[in-house]
């Protein structure tokens, strides 16, 4: 089946043609490492994750490349305000970035390289770059990229060129829309930087932040490679910056395609540090919330369109998850005998309509589609007396193929509400019920009845509630 992605580089859907047949080398912006990502900045790996696993499921073997920005104005800042050295800053937030990709089940990169580890190579492509005259060493000592030099410079974010402003030099890592203009490549040590400094040819100094990608993905993945993807806010400048350094100084095409993803939205506005509507993954695991769940909401929602974030969407998640587990415990129980019959025509359709779906630009929404209507289907057997061990076998197997790239299906997970009997849940709902009507000594009669037969109940958000053994 043939893969399509839409190329942001070329606003088109086009066929997926890796330079290595059966290879995929990718690279994808990691985390600045100086604070907790937040789960906006999530939906942006969990759909790297997804475009990762979907290569995979179709064949494809993937090289990786997720650098961890562990220099730059924000990590000297913060680091400085808490006395410590960078390293020292950067090193928990590094670790905190794995556990909670981890958490969310996000496939590991083949390599994570760290800005600070990478000094020279920066240092060598700058070189480059000043060798054939696109940058400059300017009066405040920082070198610069020259954009006036790059013919093509801003062909990703389609910038008009027109506006751009002469002579305008930003050294910075961050700056507004509209400001084009020369960006930093290297910038000279000033007393913000306090001890964060190298050495290199032009001085004393560190590299700006779009170097880094270029150098890094290019030691790693060569000077061509198939896919750069982030979140839509890194097209410009990052990504127009990331190009016009990798190749004006190779010559080379440098990425053939590119991946962007949407927002998550907080009442229509983006998640983000800076505006402080953001949850991070430990805010929604203290709320009661597993990385399976979050994963789900994350995962839901086409990466091109905005997803807007809501607490009940987890409590949906937490419902829709709970229904696929019924059915896999469900089908677990099936111990007729004789042929899949039926099971096996659904089980085709589902895994068709899935695979079709995930490689047309990953249309997630088809893809679930599938898996729901084999929920219902096996459901629908079950209740009609219609299932054989055979057939559930099969629909289990469809599961734990789609979960190559959903990831949240825990078809083999031994789950204890499982074992819980219906009459204990039958006193949680009473309970939950009671509550509800706020009619809570009942609901505190409840609980200790529950607790005289071994059982902990606990209140999670949406309503719903969690039965543990005491
Ligand atoms: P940053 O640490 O700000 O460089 O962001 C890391 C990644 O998260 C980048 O790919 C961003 O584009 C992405 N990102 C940041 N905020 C959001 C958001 N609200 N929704 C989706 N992606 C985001
Ligand atoms: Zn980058």
């Amino acid at each position: 089946m043939e893969l399509r992605f839409f190329n942001t580089l070329e606003r088109r859907q086009m066929a997926f043609d890796a330079l290595v047949p059966g290879c995929a080398k990718m690279y994808t912006c990691g985390p600045t490492v100086y604070n907790f990502a937040h789960i906006g900045n999530f939906r942006a790996y969990v759909f790297e994750d997804i475009l990762r696993r979907t290569l995979e499921y179709f064949g494809y073997s993937v090289t990786q490349v997720m650098n961890l920005t562990d220099v730059d104005d924000k990590t000297i800042r913060d680091s400085r305000k808490e006395e410590l050295p960078l390293r020292e800053f950067t090193a928990k937030y590094k670790q905190a970035f794995f556990d909670d990709i981890k958490t969310l089940k996000i496939e590991p990169a083949e390599i994570y390289p760290a800005a600070t580890d990478h000094i020279p190579e920066m240092i060598a492509l700058i070189q480059t770059l000043m060798d054939k005259g696109f940058a400059y060493q300017a009066p405040d000592k920082c070198i610069y990229f020259s954009i006036e030099k790059c013919k093509d410079y801003g062909k990703l974010a389609r910038i008009d060129r027109e506006n751009q402003r002469d002579g305008v030099r930003i050294s910075t890592d961050e700056y507004a829309k509209d400001a084009v203009g020369d960006f930093a490549l290297w910038k000279a040590w000033d007393e913000a930087d306090g001890d964060v400094f190298w050495e290199s040819p032009w001085g004393r100094g560190r590299p700006g932040w779009h170097i880094e990608c270029s150098a890094m993905s290019m030691k790693y993945l060569g000077e061509s490679f198939d896919i750069h993807t982030g979140g839509v806010d890194n097209m410009f400048p990052h990504h127009e910056d990331e190009i016009a350094q990798s190749e004006s100084a190779t010559g080379k095409k440098w990425v053939n395609y590119w991946l962007h993803c949407e927002h998550l939205m907080v009442d229509g506005t983006k998640m983000s540090k800076s505006l402080g509507n953001f949850y991070t993954l430990r805010d929604l695991q203290d709320k009661g919330w597993n990385g399976r769940e979050i994963r789900w909401v994350l995962v839901g929602a086409h990466y091109r369109k905005k997803l807007n974030f809501t607490l009940d969407a987890l409590a949906q998640a937490r419902e829709t998850l709970g229904k696929f587990d019924a059915l896999f415990d469900r089908l677990k129980g099936v111990d007729s005998a004789g042929e899949a019959g039926e099971a096996a025509g659904l089980v085709t359709e589902a895994k068709n309509n899935f695979a079709s779906a995930m490689a047309d630009d990953l249309n997630i929404a088809p893809a679930l589609a599938a898996a729901f209507d084999l929920m219902r289907g096996a459901n629908r057997l079950a209740d009609e007396q219609k299932l054989t061990k055979a057939g559930a076998m099969e629909i289990l197997a469809a599961f734990r193929d789609f979960d190559r790239v959903i990831a949240c299906f825990e078809v083999d997970a031994v789950r204890e509400s499982a074992a819980i009997p219906a009459e204990v849940t039958a006193l949680a709902e009473a309970r939950a019920e009671a509550r509800k009507a706020k009619n809570f000594a009942e609901s505190d009669r409840l609980r200790d009845e529950l607790a005289k037969l071994g059982y902990a109940v606990k209140d999670v958000p949406g309503g719903a509630w969690e039965l543990k053994k005491l």
